[in-house]
């Protein structure tokens, strides 16, 4: 017996309860989330405003910004899906190819949500330990494919680590899984990626794997996390089955109006990403400097590897006012955010380590 008030599946039950990273207090810089820290451009505020008509639905397959995105990726736009988040087309891709019995597979440690829609989707979560080095350890994650193995999660660049998988390492593995498998390129970061031998979304769809679909999201470069709007670019016929298992019409009309306005002002929303990816390497450069072991960082984060400190480390950040993300037993995320944080991040990361 249990304390639920009705029957709930048990692999849910079990799993932790959603609780947000706090709201930051008036003068703390919010580290704890991945976000943008700029204002939105004043082009898409005014494109948001422009789109009145609540009491309308939206377009169920938000087919204007599909459009746009085929255009972009040079595919038909039968092979675009566009959902509330990037997060939502992983667990309708989750639940399209895996149920009881069948097994989801991806890095760990690697994006919260994962083990999360393995466990929604009734599937088991399999989870192959980074390197060394904090990033995928790909062969192990080959070796460790079973007939059971429907679906593969791969995060390039990992969060919460940072590094990302090469292009050649990424070639290898797809030609090592069975062509029945989906392997998911999860790009959430890819605009902040400066590494030349980084695995791109571009190359694997030029390449052609009918098993393996890209996924991208407005919330980190764009600056859209608050309006969830994310992407997949594959096989038709797979994104078919994602639209299939998904809660219809969950994009709204102003969150498509939103991304279509940071498509037309995408030169300047890059320019932020540099500025935020610069900055992502001179605080990486200064935590190295202060004694941290700070893995390679390529997306808008950087990760410290304290291990068992993790929670009061990010308790001495929380009251030097700046709100990050602890993973306990394992290290603790800290998004490239404003200027001004840089300084405080460095004296309270050197700070712990006296
Ligand atoms: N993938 C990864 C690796 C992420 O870190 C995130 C957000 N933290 C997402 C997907 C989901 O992003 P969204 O749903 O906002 O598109």
């Amino acid at each position: 017996m249990t304390d639920l008030p009705v029957r709930i599946r048990p692999e849910i039950a079990a799993l932790p309860a959603y609780r947000q990273g706090r709201q930051a207090a008036a003068d703390a810089f919010k580290l704890s989330s991945n976000e943008n820290p700029f204002d939105p451009l004043p082009g898409v505020v005014e494109a948001v405003r422009a789109a009145t008509t609540f009491n309308r639905y939206p377009d169920a397959s938000a087919a204007r910004l599909r459009a746009r995105l085929a255009d972009r990726y040079a595919v038909a736009p039968d092979g675009v899906h566009v959902a509330a988040g990037s997060v939502s087309i992983l667990y309708q891709l989750a639940s399209a190819t895996s149920g009881p019995g069948d097994e989801i597979m991806f890095a760990w440690r690697s994006f919260e949500a994962y083990p999360g829609l393995a466990a929604v989707a009734g599937a088991t979560a399999v989870m192959v330990p980074l390197t060394a080095e904090s990033g995928h350890d790909l062969d192990a994650m080959a070796d460790a494919v079973t007939d059971r193995t429907r679906m593969i999660i791969v995060c390039s660049p990992n969060n919460p680590t940072g590094p990302v998988v090469s292009q050649a390492a990424f070639d290898a593995f797809v030609a090592r899984v069975p062509r029945d498998v989906l392997i998911v390129l999860d790009e959430a970061y890819a605009e902040f990626v400066t590494d030349p031998d980084a695995v791109t979304g571009a190359a694997v769809l030029a390449a052609g794997h009918a098993n393996v679909v890209i996924l991208r999201t407005f919330s980190k470069a764009y600056g859209l996390a608050g309006l969830r709007v994310g992407y997949a670019i594959g096989d038709h016929r797979i994104l078919d089955a994602a639209r299939s298992t998904g809660i219809p019409l969950s994009v709204t009309a102003q969150a498509e109006e939103a991304a279509l306005a940071s498509l037309d002002a995408e030169d300047e929303l890059l320019d932020r990403v540099r500025h935020i990816a610069a900055r992502r390497d001179a605080l990486a450069d200064r935590l190295r400097e202060a004694g941290w072991d700070v893995p390679v960082a390529q997306g808008n984060f950087v990760w410290l590897p304290a291990g068992e400190r993790a929670l009061e480390i990010a308790e001495a950040f929380d009251a030097a006012g700046l709100i990050v993300r602890a993973f306990a037993g394992d290290g603790v995320r800290i998004s490239s955010g404003e200027e001004e944080s840089v300084e405080r991040i460095v004296a309270a990361a050197a700070s712990a380590l006296r």
